[in-house]
């Protein structure tokens, strides 16, 4: 049995500390739950596949996370009895027209060889969409991926917090102050792992998302998650109440108040996609995601006995999970599914 103290108690953290635990080590996280904390800001969309990013390394990231997801789910459930907002209705990417809709469904196919867990990949007319979603705008056609999920993150890691205490893992809601410790330490201090100066470096994009109901619908089924135009996503939160998002902005600052510029935006965004919808507010969500280099999250040792993980950015809720299970097999000397030098970058 190993020592380990994990600083940072976003998902990023407590998934690593809980597959560290799991595997039978004495494993310490430290929280001070800043505000802005990714996690508890994100409305999680899991479902890689449709990016358009090129990024070999990211990509062979996130679809083997999709896929480590139902799994990963399944045991946890099981070891605490606890719901973690994970569901997988399927994801509608909107296009502007039919051929722009041809194109998007032969790039999203092309991964389905590769990722037999995308489940079935077909176009969908105006109608359809309409039909998966009765509130949603009738405007756009799309393309219709079955394995599509999404997660909540706040409720993730409630319940990877209980599995990770189950497994005798122990929390402390405390800032990590510097204070030596017998063992390794584990950096996933999201965006302020700047404050450890450590190579490479981290920077952060603040993001807002807007969550809404809509008061005046019967609809009595669940929606798919919706890539709308643009990198904008329409989220379902519970029945008829939803997230769109997100905005992005470079900052150095760390201030995690909604801005009412941002809130007109997103409030704008909600009716366009629900015309025909009363919309009454339920709040505003801010989020600092943290980027390191080339927007590839960074997993490696800074230097003896300290090891880091983030850069998590605008994916690490669908990679979290399979970055704690693989950094936990790696610190085990035991064989990993992902190469974890591609990530050790410096
Ligand atoms: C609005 C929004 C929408 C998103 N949507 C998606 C999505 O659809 N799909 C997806 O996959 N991802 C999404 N993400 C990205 C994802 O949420 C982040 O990548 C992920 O949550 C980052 O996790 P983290 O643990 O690295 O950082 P964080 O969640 O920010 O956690 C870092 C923690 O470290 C703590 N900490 C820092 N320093 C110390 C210290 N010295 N001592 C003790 N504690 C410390 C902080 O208080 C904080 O709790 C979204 C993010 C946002 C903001």
């Amino acid at each position: 049995m190993a020592r380990f103290t994990v600083v940072g108690g976003g998902i990023a953290g407590a998934s690593t500390a809980y597959h560290l635990a799991k595997s039978g080590h004495q494993v310490t996280v430290y929280d001070r739950a800043d505000t802005g904390q990714a996690t508890d800001a994100s409305a999680g969309i899991i479902c890689p596949w449709i990016s358009q990013r090129r990024n070999k390394k990211w990509y062979r990231l996130v679809k083997e996370s999709a896929k480590y997801y139902p799994e990963f789910i399944a045991q946890l459930q099981e070891e605490t009895g606890l719901d973690t907002g994970y569901r997988r209705e399927g994801s509608i990417s909107l296009v502007k027209d039919d051929h722009i809709q041809n194109l998007a469904f032969e790039r999203i196919q092309s991964k389905q060889s590769d990722a037999p867990e995308m489940g079935d990949v077909r176009k969908v007319s105006r109608e359809e969409v309409k039909r998966m979603h009765p509130n949603l705008t009738d405007l756009y056609p799309g393309v219709y991926v079955e394995g599509g999920g999404q997660v909540k993150g706040a409720i993730l890691l409630k319940a990877l917090k209980a599995g990770f205490m189950k497994y005798g893992g122990e929390w402390i809601n405390a800032d990590y102050d510097g204070q030596s410790v017998d063992g390794t330490l584990i950096y996933t201090t999201g965006a302020w792992g700047i404050e450890q100066r450590h190579e490479p470096g981290v920077r952060h994009q603040r993001s807002e998302v807007l969550h809404f109901r809509l008061a005046d619908s019967q609809n009595n089924d669940r929606t798919p998650v919706i890539m709308a135009l643009g990198p904008i996503y329409i989220v379902e939160m519970g029945l008829n109440q939803y997230a769109i998002g997100t905005t992005h902005e470079d900052t150095e600052s760390f201030e995690a108040i909604p801005s009412q510029e941002n809130y007109e935006y997103l409030r704008g965004l909600a009716h366009r996609y629900f015309p025909d919808s009363k919309i009454e507010d339920v709040r505003m969500m801010v989020g600092l995601k943290p980027y390191t280099r080339d927007f590839l999250p960074f997993l490696g040792y800074a230097k003896e006995n300290v090891f880091v993980i983030n850069g998590m950015g605008a994916t690490g809720l669908t990679a979290s999970p399979l970055v704690g299970r693989e950094v936990a097999r790696y610190l085990n000397n035991e064989e990993t599914t992902l190469d974890i030098n591609d990530y050790s970058y410096i």
